[in-house]
């Protein structure tokens, strides 16, 4: 199984386990976060402006640099325009104002956090400006549905290289994550543990004792063997590190199956047809 995952477009591939940082404090506890996964091989950080942390994570990503021994081409840095900001110039300038914050040359990923109907098209063209323009690595969306996506297909001519989207045992994607796949769009799982809400679940439960691991790591696992990117958050050093611990063992056909089986379309987060 792949560690990381090439892009359609873009100077990097992209991690399959990255650190998301979403409700994690600005400031120390951020850092430390950043910083402890950085040490530990985590080589993908996913935050976003309306976190509120990328002064943290900027400095998280510094001081990790440092201690890891590695470079800024090393690593992959993902963030996020904000609905409040889209637009053609303002989301140029949002994207400018997110490198101030985390005190970073240049992005490797900058995603449309979510489908804004009537403003989405003139983001993506500013997102468009700047990867034709070299200031960012690569450019995708999040939280888009198929008929989003289709909509930027009808006016652009650049594919969005990710489109990162709530996903978990209860909401498997299907049939999302063909259309993706149909068009070279990598898929990334946000909430990939359901946001916590998935550890006492029968099946997994069962599942993990059969393989000796946690459910964490069971779920994480099955969405790798999918072909899924996970972006799991924790500030514990344990659980980073036991998130990131999910390479030497493989779940059975018949295990994927059982939890394949748990899909209920059921959403932890908002609905993207009715949020902006
Ligand atoms: P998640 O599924 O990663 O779950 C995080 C929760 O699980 C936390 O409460 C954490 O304490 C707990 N946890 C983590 N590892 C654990 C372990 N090994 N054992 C037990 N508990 C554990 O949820 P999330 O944070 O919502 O999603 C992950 C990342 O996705 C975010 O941090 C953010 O970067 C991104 N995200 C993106 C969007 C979007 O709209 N694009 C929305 C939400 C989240």
């Amino acid at each position: 199984m792949k560690q990381s995952i090439e892009l359609n477009h873009g100077q990097k591939v992209l991690p399959a386990i990255g650190l998301g940082v979403f409700k994690v404090e600005d400031g120390d506890t951020v850092i430390d976060a950043v910083v402890e996964a950085i040490r530990q091989g985590y080589r993908h950080i996913d935050t976003a402006a309306v976190y509120e942390n990328e002064e943290g994570v900027g400095v998280g990503i510094r001081k990790g640099m440092e201690i890891a021994n590695i470079s800024r081409d090393d690593l992959f840095i993902t963030s996020k325009l904000w609905n409040a900001d889209q637009g053609y110039e303002s989301a140029i300038a949002a994207y400018e104002a997110s490198l101030e914050r985390l005190g970073l040359e240049q992005l490797d990923l900058y995603l449309i956090h979510w489908p804004v109907e009537d403003k989405m098209v003139e983001s993506w063209r500013a997102l468009e400006t700047l990867y034709r323009e070299g200031r960012v690595g690569a450019v995708g969306v999040s939280n888009f549905q198929i008929h989003h996506l289709e909509t930027l297909a009808e006016n652009s001519d650049l594919v969005p290289a990710v489109n990162q989207v709530e996903r978990h045992p209860l909401l498997r994607q299907t049939e999302l994550a063909s259309y993706m796949s149909e068009h070279g769009i990598v898929p990334v799982a946000w909430a990939p543990l359901m946001q916590g809400g998935l550890f006492e679940e029968q099946t997994l439960v069962e599942v993990a004792k059969e393989v000796n691991r946690s459910v964490a790591q069971v779920l994480l696992r099955w969405h790798l063997q999918t072909g899924w990117v996970i972006i799991p958050k924790s500030i514990k050093p344990h659980r980073i590190a036991e998130n990131f611990d999910v390479h030497d063992f493989e779940l059975t056909n018949d295990q994927m199956e059982r939890i394949d089986a748990l899909d209920q379309h059921k959403r932890v987060g908002p609905d993207p047809d009715d949020f902006d």
